[in-house]
């Protein structure tokens, strides 16, 4: 992206992808609501009907296992609900975003009967051995483990967790927000049975995202929204056409270029890292070194506040912690989960880069960073 701002922010939101830009430009000139028989009514259910295909092509869905909500908190919150209509026990990890702690919490009256939240080990892996002990206890109705971190990155071992929740009787939801479109993903080899997604992670708009339900689940009438019977009858409204067909087109561009950006984005995220913990004086990268979305990176700056470095680098959009929780007080609950102190937590800073990130910008931050690290610690320096 050329603009004043090196934009490294895309954990919060991505830029949206000329691809999507110009398909949801075309899709606001139909007249048309997708439930109507008329004929643009018609057309419209065919670009909702192309989007589902482009959607369900890039999680390994069949399309009509695809609902379309207004994003990944949605779709979360209808995942549980539905899950927790079929029993009272739900499982999830304590680096979930709050889409899914606190819908958990609000379903399961926070109760320690209710809700058991399974522990990370320090570079951020959700703790399998607990996950074992806690579903082999039985009654549990869902496992909701997220895909890949939204403040580290660190990636979830799906496969196993799909076992040991499946050996317990228990269905599985994946909140995978941050890893579709990123990184490749197949819900039948996999053999989940929920997963939520949101597209403007991946270049789409915001306000769109889907809920993957496996076909055949035995799932109660539990719904959120009450109305018409849209989307199968499981998310009632009119739908919200260009947005879909822009979640679409951003869907089939970031599945044919994924292979290139995955190998392009690792290396920039690479070097940025690398650079920072040279440059830096005690800086050091949260999670496992590997096992990581290829864009992500969550340094900590010890003596040097988050809030305090961004602001010493304006033309730096960066994160600290996760933006859905900045501007509510307190310290990332993904990094306190891992053992860091709730002082370092306080100076650790996220870069999220994506498919429009250019060397240029990595290369800006890098210096802005490492001149406003030193800023803020020589201004905090006792005299
Ligand atoms: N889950 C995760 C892991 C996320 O990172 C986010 C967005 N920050 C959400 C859910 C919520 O997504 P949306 O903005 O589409 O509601």
């Amino acid at each position: 992206m050329v603009t004043d701002v090196a934009y490294l922010d895309y954990n919060a939101t991505a830029p949206l992808r000329p691809e999507a830009r110009s398909a949801m430009v075309a899709t606001l000139a139909l007249v048309g609501n997708a439930s109507s028989q008329h004929v643009g009514g018609r057309r419209a259910a065919g670009e909702v009907g192309a989007a589902r295909r482009q959607i369900a092509a890039l999680i390994g869905s069949s399309p009509g296992e695809v609902v379309f909500t207004s994003g990944a908190t949605e779709s979360n919150n209808l995942a549980l609900s539905l899950a927790h209509a079929r029993g009272s026990r739900i499982v999830t990890s304590a680096v979930e975003h709050p889409a899914i702690l606190e819908t958990a919490k609000a379903l399961t009256g926070d109760s320690t009967e209710c809700l058991s939240v399974v522990g990370v080990s320090g570079d951020g892996q959700v703790d399998l051995d607990e996950l074992h002990a806690v579903v082999a206890r039985g009654g549990a109705c869902l496992v909701s483990i997220m895909a890949a971190n939204n403040e580290t990155g660190v990636l979830c071992d799906l496969d196993r967790i799909v076992s040991i929740a499946h050996q317990g009787r228990a269905l599985v939801h994946t909140d995978a927000t941050q890893l579709v479109g990123r990184m490749p993903i197949n819900v039948a080899d996999l053999d989940v049975d929920l997963l939520s997604l949101s597209a403007h992670k991946f270049g789409g708009p915001q306000g769109v995202g889907a809920l993957f339900i496996r076909r055949g689940l035995a799932l109660s009438c539990q719904r959120l929204l009450y109305g018409g019977g849209q989307e199968r009858g499981w998310r009632a409204g009119t739908l919200n056409v260009a947005g879909i067909v822009g979640a679409g087109a951003a869907a089939a561009a970031a599945s044919a270029a994924m292979p290139e950006e995955m190998h392009r984005i690792r290396a920039l995220r690479d070097h940025l890292e690398a650079s920072l913990v040279a440059r830096v004086p005690h800086a050091s990268v949260n999670g496992h070194a590997s096992h990581r979305l290829p864009g992500t990176t969550s340094i900590t700056f010890p003596a040097a506040p988050a809030d305090a470095v961004m602001t010493a680098m304006p033309h730096i959009a960066v994160s600290d912690g996760s933006a859905c929780s900045s501007g509510a007080p307190g310290v990332s609950h993904v990094l306190l989960a891992m053992g860091i102190s709730p002082a370092d937590a306080e100076a650790t800073l996220r870069f999220s880069l994506g498919h429009a990130t250019t060397s240029q910008e990595v290369d800006r931050a890098i210096e802005d960073t490492v001149s406003a690290v030193q800023a803020v610690r020589s201004a905090l320096v006792p005299r």
